[in-house]
């Protein structure tokens, strides 16, 4: 194989002579937490089950992007840091490199109410879902929330730098270990392979496989919160059919044909887990798409969640290729758990393959409706869509 050591930079005093010349350099990309003051308790946990699993490893330690809408106050940042560093030093190994971590906050511009929208009138769609007891059915910030994660993240200045990133939430869980432990030298690496082998990293198989996004648990959406979404996303795609995907997509995972044509189905990928290609989220088809929907003010009308609104953007302009669902990543976020299969796994997770979310029936998993999507051919629909 090719020899790529030289071509690791941030790998630092890591001698891995005896390993794979195979594994490709390291993507730009970025680790992603959006978070508050607050939910310092509920990171700590996360960061851990990361740097273990994957991220102390000296091929991998990538950045850590802190986004709030508040300032991050010290007590925070220096928490964060002291306790990154001594994971990584616990996990990673002799080789193990200081944690690149970064903190920025949200321009208000990205997390403000816009001052064309008149809120009060927003808010007479707030009843409904609070009498039918919607999660967050009440909260302006979780509405701000949404709204920022659909459009804005991607914009912020931190992210610039980075192609790739990989969004994590306060509270979640992973069980597998994806990179060997203690900074160990790789063996193995197969560009085309997602189940585990010896060293497996989501941005390197990003790259190599040109997806631009990815998921690991996809569900229904409380159709109350998303009222409208549909109608306003089928205007924008039928007007803006250049952006369209030219290849076959993935749009019968979000929508169902009936009589009156096609109606959204309410599946989506479940955002809180996501790594996607920034560049995608920063082409002109998704921004004017974003902007179409934000004109309507209805992200505050009714509670518009970033996953429907990604999920619906990646139906219509990635081709089903450009989408992965990783099933090889042990991931809790309650109540939720994927939690992989299969022989090779027992070695490497600590979750209970009995918890796993995704071929639950009668459950609001949309995985069958995946599962129809990867196999079958969807461009015909497209087609009479437009004609
Ligand atoms: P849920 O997963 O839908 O129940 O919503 P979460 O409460 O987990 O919020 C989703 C993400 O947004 C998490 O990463 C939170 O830390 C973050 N988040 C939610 N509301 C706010 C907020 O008002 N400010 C900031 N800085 N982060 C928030
Ligand atoms: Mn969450």
């Amino acid at each position: 194989g090719r020899q790529v050591r030289g071509e690791w930079p941030l790998v630092g005093k890591a001698d891995f002579s005896a390993s794979a010349t195979e594994i490709p350099p390291r993507p730009s990309a970025a680790i992603v937490i959006l978070c508050r003051n607050s939910d310092i308790n509920g990171i700590l946990p996360s960061l851990d089950d990361l740097e273990l699993t994957f991220n102390a490893h000296p091929l991998t330690s990538y950045t850590y992007v802190f986004l709030n809408n508040h300032d991050f106050n010290v007590h925070f940042r220096e928490k964060i840091t002291a306790y990154l560093t001594t994971a990584r030093a616990r996990f990673g190994g002799p080789s193990a490199s200081q944690p690149d971590i970064r903190f920025g906050q949200i321009p208000p511009e990205h997390w403000d109410v816009p001052g064309n929208i008149n809120l009060e009138k927003m808010k007479t769609g707030w009843s409904d879902l609070i009498k039918a007891n919607i999660p967050y059915a009440a909260s302006l910030s979780y509405r701000q929330m949404c709204r920022f994660q659909s459009g804005f993240f991607f914009r912020h200045p931190l992210l610039q730098d980075f192609k790739y990133y990989w969004r994590v939430e306060p509270d979640v869980k992973f069980s597998c270990n994806i990179v060997p432990s203690q900074g160990a030298a790789p063996t193995s690496w197969d560009a085309k392979a997602d189940g585990m082998g010896d060293f497996f990293d989501p941005f390197r198989w990003m790259a190599a496989n040109k997806k631009k996004y990815a998921w690991v648990l996809s569900l229904t959406e409380y159709p109350a919160t998303i009222r409208d979404l549909w109608l306003h996303s089928l205007r924008f795609f039928k007007a803006n059919t250049q952006y369209q995907s030219p290849g076959l997509t993935a749009l019968d995972f979000v929508a169902s044909r009936n009589r009156v044509g096609l109606s959204y189905n309410h599946c989506h990928f479940w955002t809180n887990f996501e790594i996607a290609d920034l560049d995608w989220y920063r082409s002109e088809g998704y921004i004017k798409f974003f902007e179409e929907l934000d004109r309507t003010g209805k992200f505050f009308k009714w509670r518009w969640g970033d996953a429907p609104v990604h999920s619906i953007a990646a139906a219509w302009l990635l081709s089903k290729d450009e989408i992965h669902q990783f099933t090889n990543i042990g991931y809790t976020h309650d109540p939720f758990t994927a939690c992989p299969r299969g022989e090779q796994y027992l070695s490497r997770c600590k979750c209970d393959p009995q918890t796993d979310f995704k071929y639950d029936s009668g459950s609001m998993s949309c995985q069958r409706q995946w599962d129809l999507v990867a196999g079958t051919d969807s461009k015909a629909k497209i087609l009479e869509i437009n004609n």
